[in-house]
């Protein structure tokens, strides 16, 4: 008989998924960062995709039009946790992906199947042969289900438009602006994937918890995970969920 056999940690596989909000970005940077694995920001891919519709005039409200032009822009990502980057046709739009107007229309083209078949072979090939924190919506349930550690990171409402209105250096507006923001967002995002826990993912709920806090509970569960074990609380969910 053969025991199953643990994952090393250089080979892992981490799957963070959760709504806007939720701390996933600053989450997932630090686990890769302190564990010495690569980092993928999937809504990054679907935001530079977006950036380059708007970019080249094509209406984000046709999902025809949209699903014409899927395969076109050249995706780059860097996988650097200390330098997260992203380029479209070679341009670097790390910082233009965060602008409003890219914002607003990400879900729509999110929700064009051509684009998420076309970004997900790319999120599939980055990943390889493992070593990767992966961050997005559907990670644990569409692009890596396989993964050894799966976590689905969530805050209040209230708590993830104070932390998205303070990252967007209170410019957008105010917190109940940003809350409204975001419940529009999440409602189409639920369209498209359901923002719940895929199946033996690990609920992180951050609402009272620090940065840091996140960081170690989640570099936990990697670690039990590349020992092969089961870590504790995996069936209720760790952190103060309420
Ligand atoms: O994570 P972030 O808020 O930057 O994601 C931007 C958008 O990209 C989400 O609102 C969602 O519409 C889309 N997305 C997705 N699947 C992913 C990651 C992001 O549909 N795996």
């Amino acid at each position: 008989m053969s025991l199953p056999s643990p994952h090393p940690l250089s080979r892992i596989v981490v799957a963070v998924d959760g709504p806007s909000g939720s701390g996933k970005s600053s989450v997932s940077r630090g686990v890769a960062a302190r564990l010495g694995l690569r980092y993928l920001d999937t809504g990054a891919q679907y935001r530079a995709v977006t950036y380059w519709m708007l970019q080249n005039k094509v209406d984000v409200e046709d999902p025809q039009a949209v699903a014409a032009d899927a395969g076109t822009p050249a995706i780059v990502s860097g996988t650097d946790p200390a330098a997260p980057a992203i380029t479209v046709d070679g341009e670097d739009v790390a910082a233009a992906i965060r602008e409003a107007e890219v914002t607003a229309a990400v879900s729509a083209v999110a929700a064009v199947p051509a684009v998420r078949a076309r970004l997900i072979a790319l999120q599939r090939e980055i990943i390889g042969a493992g070593g990767i924190v992966v961050e997005g919506r559907d990670i644990a349930s569409v692009v890596a289900p396989d993964a050894a550690a799966k976590v689905f990171l969530t805050a209040s409402e209230d708590a993830r438009a104070h932390r998205r209105n303070a990252e967007d250096g209170g410019g957008a507006g105010t917190v109940a602006a940003t809350r409204d923001a975001l419940t529009r967002r999440d409602d189409v995002d639920n369209r498209t994937n359901t923002l719940a826990a895929a199946p033996g993912a690990t609920v992180v709920d951050a609402t009272e918890l620090t940065l840091e806090q996140v960081i170690d509970t989640v570099a936990g569960i990697v670690v039990h995970a590349a020992e092969g074990a089961v870590p504790p609380g995996r069936s209720q969910g760790v952190g103060l969920s309420r």
